[in-house]
């Protein structure tokens, strides 16, 4: 896993702020049990949170060259999944993403795509990976391959080059800015191999999809695993 003295720094940070002030569950802002789910929600939130149509997923990725794909949670602008990616994304708590990423690994089991052999995160730029800190991808990975006890490839895909963020741009003008944004790292060798992508947010699918492609074209069988789906 990618590691940095801001996350560093962010994850002592947060073992402080627990000390001074209890950890308050991200939904519904109840104390969280120290015995709870750890996952920065409590049993009552993490059981009601927004679940998408079982094939919704795959269904985004339209022809992108994957086996299957799952989404834990339908994105709810405004409510507990928009707040905890938020925080796993923005809010300098990446030590969030290994229990959230246990949680995705045991959706995608059971979701009939936990088959892997290698789990490995879709990559920031380098640009925006100093800005952040720390790649909440690779974060969820960890956690990801840690319930279906497959290997974490952190590094196998590499950024080829910047892209702007794709919020910023509308459908056909994402679809063009991640096309051949990824590379395999030099030497390796995915053909063959049951590769399981992960990311946090499918939006409009484009990304995942292009990364997805370029593993497809090493020869891997693909799949994706996602926090939430927009
Ligand atoms: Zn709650």
């Amino acid at each position: 896993m990618p590691f940095s003295l801001r996350s560093l720094i962010g994850d002592i940070g947060a073992g402080l702020a627990g000390l001074l002030y209890p950890a308050l569950c991200l939904g519904c802002e109840r104390r969280l049990a120290a015995d709870g789910p750890p996952a920065a929600l409590c049993a009552s939130c993490l059981r009601g949170l927004p679940r998408p149509e079982p094939d919704a997923a795959r269904a985004l990725l339209g022809a992108a060259p994957v086996e299957a794909a799952v989404a834990l949670w339908a994105f709810d602008a405004g409510g507990a999944v928009q707040r905890v990616q938020h925080a796993l994304k923005y809010g300098g708590r990446p030590s969030l993403g290994v229990p959230l990423g246990r949680l995705l690994g045991r959706a995608l089991r059971a979701g009939g795509a936990g088959g892997a052999d290698l789990v490995v995160p879709v990559p920031l730029s380098p640009t925006r990976l100093l800005e952040r800190g720390y790649n909440q991808a690779a974060a969820l990975a960890d956690g990801v391959a840690d319930a279906l006890g497959a290997e974490v490839a952190p590094d196998l895909l590499a950024r080829t080059r910047a892209t702007q963020r794709q919020a910023t741009l509308a459908r056909p003008a994402r679809v063009a800015n991640v096309e051949g944004a990824f590379a395999l790292r030099a030497g390796a060798d995915v053909a063959g191999r049951r590769v399981l992508l992960v990311d946090d947010v499918l939006t409009t699918g484009a990304t995942a999809a292009a990364a997805a492609r370029t593993l497809a074209e090493g020869g891997a069988a693909v799949s994706v695993g996602a926090l939430a789906l927009a």
